[in-house]
């Protein structure tokens, strides 16, 4: 069913607490956890607690929990008092994106260059 834990999801096992990560915030539907392979001074990954293979599929089925992500992404920039920040939703292997369960890159605390890679 849309929304269930999948057991092959890597993702699904972080927010099941299978496997470790070094979370940063959590609310209702979202966990917030530092990326393990940073590429930022921040780099934290915020995803929603149902399993949704991308943000567009997460915010065409649950349009709330969506916008919860979106609101966590912004609290942990606060949090690390970023002032410049990006938030970051590859989609699709094309653009990069390697793990199937949705996911807000945010990425702050050095210059970045525009358009990106
Ligand atoms: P994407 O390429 O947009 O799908 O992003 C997936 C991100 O997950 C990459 O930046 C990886 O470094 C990160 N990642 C993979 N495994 C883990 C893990 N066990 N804990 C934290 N981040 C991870
Ligand atoms: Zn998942």
């Amino acid at each position: 069913m849309a929304g269930e834990p999948q057991d092959d999801c890597l993702f699904c096992k972080i927010v099941e607490g299978h496997i470790p990560a070094t979370i940063v915030r959590e609310s209702e539907t979202t966990v917030a956890f530092r990326d393990i392979n940073p590429q930022a001074p921040t780099h934290v990954l915020v995803i929603p607690r149902a399993h949704y293979p991308s943000a567009a599929e997460l915010a065409a089925a649950e349009p709330m929990i969506a916008a919860d992500v979106l609101r966590e992404a912004h609290a942990v920039a606060d949090e690390d008092k970023l002032e410049s920040y990006r938030i970051v939703f590859n989609t699709g292997a094309g653009a990069g994106q390697t793990v199937f369960h949705a996911h807000a890159h945010v990425m702050g605390g050095r210059g970045m260059q525009w358009p990106p890679g």
